[in-house]
């Protein structure tokens, strides 16, 4: 048989002929990396890890919970839960809409339970396409009432985290957020139970100083951005050049902020072997 990138064509937007429609064609990704097109089937099918220059691209909630949890364990919670506008603040009730559309998704954050590798764990993703992952108070909430049922259920909980920070846009309730979360997050973590996070890119701000940084294990993946203010506002502010390669999960490897580096193919593995010693150590 022949192989189907026999006949792929790097431009097949400008060899179309006019009033073809755009709905006949499989929907492609270009990789920022190494600007290969491929299909996003195909990419998805490779954990959304290029295979020319293995660029990772970033992964939406739901393809999260398919990557890592059991076939059709997950049941989420609180889907509902969404951000008002409290403040009437200017332009952002138009932006809500935005995400929503963009990402499919009603908030920023996917939450529920499921299984991993057969251990029920409570879970939650981060969604970078619904305004980067920013945490506003319904993100706060969600993530807060997940920890209030991991406790009351005695479940470990499981999270991938990617985030712009605090929304500005919801002001102070946005930032008493990372005070409400880091509670929850402690008194699950005060009747010995397990959680475990894996960092994403980018994962700063607000979200990197609370509960991403909580966890028992922090694992990261892969050549992501992990801090709380961006390198560009740190040299403004220090007026100095940072070394190459800061904040880059494997420079926060070195310093200590994170335990260890997981490829995606590994993931589901790594993380089913750490529920099972945590499972096993709690008994
Ligand atoms: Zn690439």
């Amino acid at each position: 048989m022949l192989p189907k990138s026999l006949f792929k064509s790097p431009n097949l937007r400008l060899e179309r002929p006019e009033g073809a429609q755009e709905e006949d064609r499989a929907p492609e990704v270009a990789c920022p990396g190494c600007k290969r097109v491929c299909a996003l089937a195909d990419l998805e099918r490779e954990l959304f890890v290029c295979s020319r220059c293995g660029h990772y691209h970033k992964v939406g909630a739901r393809d999260r919970i398919r990557m890592t949890l059991d076939e059709g364990s997950f049941r989420e919670l609180n889907a509902d839960l969404t951000s008002r506008d409290p403040l009437a603040f200017p332009g952002y009730a138009g932006k809500l809409m935005q995400a929503r559309a963009q990402s499919g998704e009603k908030e920023a954050v996917v939450t529920g339970l499921g299984l991993l590798e057969g251990r029920p764990c409570a879970f939650f993703a981060m969604e970078h396409a619904f305004m980067m992952g920013s945490m506003g108070a319904a993100v706060g909430e969600k993530i807060s009432r997940l920890f209030e049922r991991a406790l009351e259920d005695r479940l470990p909980v499981v999270g991938f985290t990617l985030s712009g920070g605090a929304r500005v846009q919801e002001g102070v309730l946005s930032l008493m957020q990372m005070a409400k979360v880091s509670g929850a997050v402690r008194r699950h973590s005060d009747v010995g139970l397990f959680y475990c996070a894996v960092l994403c890119d980018a994962t700063t701000g607000g979200v990197a100083a609370s509960f991403a940084m909580q966890a028992d294990v922090i694992l990261a993946e892969p050549g992501a951005l992990i801090g709380f203010a961006g390198p560009r506002v740190i040299e403004q502010t220090t007026r100095q050049k940072l070394p190459e390669g800061f904040q880059q999960s494997e420079f926060q490897l070195d310093k200590g902020f994170v335990g260890r580096l997981c490829r995606r193919s590994e993931q589901r593995e790594l993380l089913g072997l750490l529920l099972r010693m945590h499972g096993e150590a709690g008994k």
